[in-house]
């Protein structure tokens, strides 16, 4: 008779395919169910920016950040040597303009901090201030409408559709079993335990489940006795054909950022739409509003074509951190959700943080913690 699976990873973006491969490789029979073609929801939608967030913070969320971003670079040589397809993960850095008093403000701030937490990359500041010129100097495809610029040099950047590619290669190579077309629908529950989740057409026996389905987790999770995991926020981008050597660095003004890739190509991004709903459809002003920000700041960029345009839903978290943690009422069911702006930062260390759950019985982070309280007030 089959076996049945230890683990059901429910999901096959960033985070759930990052979490079946690290189960995997500790041994563990692992099924990865996804309700159409896996990674085809937030994860290749995303711009690909791979981030430390701001040097000033020291919470639970931002050593998580760290942590992740330090795994980074071996991360993804692993997965692309197991799946023989590059994930493009380039140590770029960033240039965040600045031309109000408030970035200002902030960037002194972020020098100041990433001065004494994080000392030096190469023995260059990993951040520092950049006059008008040496920003030109630097990105000379830029306008010079701001006045200085912030250098950060943790600043990577990935091609997030290969990356999810590649894990999912490398998660087949590692044994976990894929199905796609596969919808979870519900669970089979007894005596506080999942004992099977069934899909349109099978009912399939389990050790334990762990939720990845991104922004759809929140109606599942009602299922297993969660309310509002996460819920979908719209992110559009506009990708420029141009080539390669246009723009080296990511640049952000503002709420908006240009991202490069290695063949050329330009990412314009994004908006942050919370009242969309499940509407993942890219809209016309959001194109224009993105196309209207780069022209005051990269007006070079305006000369080449657009070769599409496209949108994704993030899954948002309702009091700013993710959801990682056990289901709180059931012995043998977990949660790996609401990385909103930062799932492709935070995917190997959310996956090491499961791991040592699953595998080891380790404690979860209060922050994330699926029962915390912050959740029901921001609910509240
Ligand atoms: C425009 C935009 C820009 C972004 N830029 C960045 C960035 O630069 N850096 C960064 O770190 N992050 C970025 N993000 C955020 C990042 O993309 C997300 O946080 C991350 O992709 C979330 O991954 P996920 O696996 O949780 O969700 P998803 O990738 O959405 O995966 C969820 C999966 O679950 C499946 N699913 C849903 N319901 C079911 C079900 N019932 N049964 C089975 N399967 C199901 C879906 O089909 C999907 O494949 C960006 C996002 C967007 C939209």
């Amino acid at each position: 008779m089959a076996q049945h699976p230890d683990v059901i990873v429910i999901g096959g973006g960033v985070i759930g395919a990052a979490c079946a491969l690290r189960l995997a490789q500790r041994g563990m029979r692992v099924t990865l169910l996804d309700r159409g073609k896996a990674g085809g929801e937030a994860s290749p939608a995303g711009a690909g920016i791979i981030t430390f967030g701001s040097f000033t913070r020291q919470d639970p969320l931002a050593i998580l950040r760290r942590r992740s971003v330090s795994m980074y670079a071996e991360w993804t040589a692993e997965i692309h040597q197991a799946s023989g397809i590059d994930p493009e993960h380039d140590p770029v850095g960033g240039l965040d303009l600045i031309y109000d008093d408030n970035q200002l403000a902030a960037a002194e701030r972020e020098v100041q901090a990433a001065r004494s937490a994080n000392g030096a990359s190469d023995g260059e500041p990993v951040a520092e201030r950049l006059s008008r010129e040496a920003t030109l100097e630097a990105e000379p495809i830029l306008s010079g409408a701001y006045e200085s610029s912030l250098l950060r040099r943790d600043i990577s950047v990935v091609d997030n559709p290969r990356l999810i590619e590649a894990l999912l290669g490398a998660a087949a190579k590692a044994g976990v079993t894929a199905m796609m077309n596969a919808r979870a629908m519900d669970f089979e529950i007894e005596a506080g335990s999942v004992r099977a989740v069934s899909t349109a057409t099978d009912r399939m026996p389990c050790g334990r489940v762990l939720l990845c389905a991104g922004a759809w987790s929140a109606s599942l999770g009602t299922r297993l006795g969660l309310s509002e995991v996460s819920y979908p926020v719209r992110g559009q981008i506009v990708l420029l054909r141009a080539r390669p050597g246009v723009l080296r660095r990511t640049i952000a003004f503002g709420a908006h950022y240009l991202v490069p890739r290695r063949d050329g190509r330009i990412l314009i991004g994004s908006t942050e739409e919370h009242q969309a709903g499940f509407d993942d459809r890219a809209t016309a002003s959001a194109a224009q509003n993105l196309l209207q920000a780069t022209e005051r700041f990269a007006p070079g960029l305006m000369a080449f074509p657009i070769e599409r345009t496209w949108a994704g839903l993030r899954p948002g978290s309702v009091d700013g951190a993710p959801v990682i943690g056990r289901v709180p009422g059931r012995n043998n069911a977990f949660v790996a959700t609401a990385h909103f702006r930062g799932g492709l930062t935070l995917a190997p260390g959310t996956a090491e943080m499961v791991e040592q759950m699953i595998c080891d019985g380790a404690d979860e982070e209060p922050m994330f913690a699926p029962a915390r309280r912050a959740i029901a007030s921001a609910r509240a």
